[in-house]
């Protein structure tokens, strides 16, 4: 048990990759490498799609990374609707790119290809645990 406490809605409460709460909640973001090709996988991954190996490890991700994209989305699935308009954006930490939300109160103008940002871990007000982007 653990990995129900991610995110604004979680759906699962076990998975092989459940230690992620944990990091995030107390070190920060981490995405798991694979020890036999050495693969990087985030989302975080226990078994390698690339040797079928099991054997990984954890690594902790970057604290800034270059922003790639992103978008505003204006249609929401279950649990976010009422947080809409938000951004969404993927941005490249040392070639691991992670996918998540902006902070909110940021406009389109703020934001350009390129730019640094960091992950800011955060407890949302239900107590679940996520993270967001934040201009470095
Ligand atoms: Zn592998």
């Amino acid at each position: 048990m653990g990995f129900e406490r991610f995110g604004r809605v979680s759906f699962i409460s076990q998975t092989k990759t459940e230690p992620f709460v944990d990091y995030l909640e107390k070190e920060g973001l981490y995405a798991t490498q694979c020890s036999t090709c050495g693969q990087t996988y985030f989302p975080p991954r226990a078994d390698c799609a690339s040797c079928i190996s099991s054997d990984i490890n954890w690594l902790k991700v970057d604290e800034q990374g270059s922003l790639i994209s992103f978008t505003r989305s204006y249609f929401a699935p279950t649990g976010f609707e009422e947080d809409v308009p938000y951004l969404l954006a993927v941005a490249d930490f040392n070639k691991i790119k992670v996918f998540g939300r902006f902070k909110t109160g940021l406009q389109e103008d703020d934001l350009y290809a390129g730019m640094k940002v960091k992950v800011k871990p955060l407890t949302l007000p239900n107590g679940q645990i996520s993270y967001e982007f934040v201009p470095a």
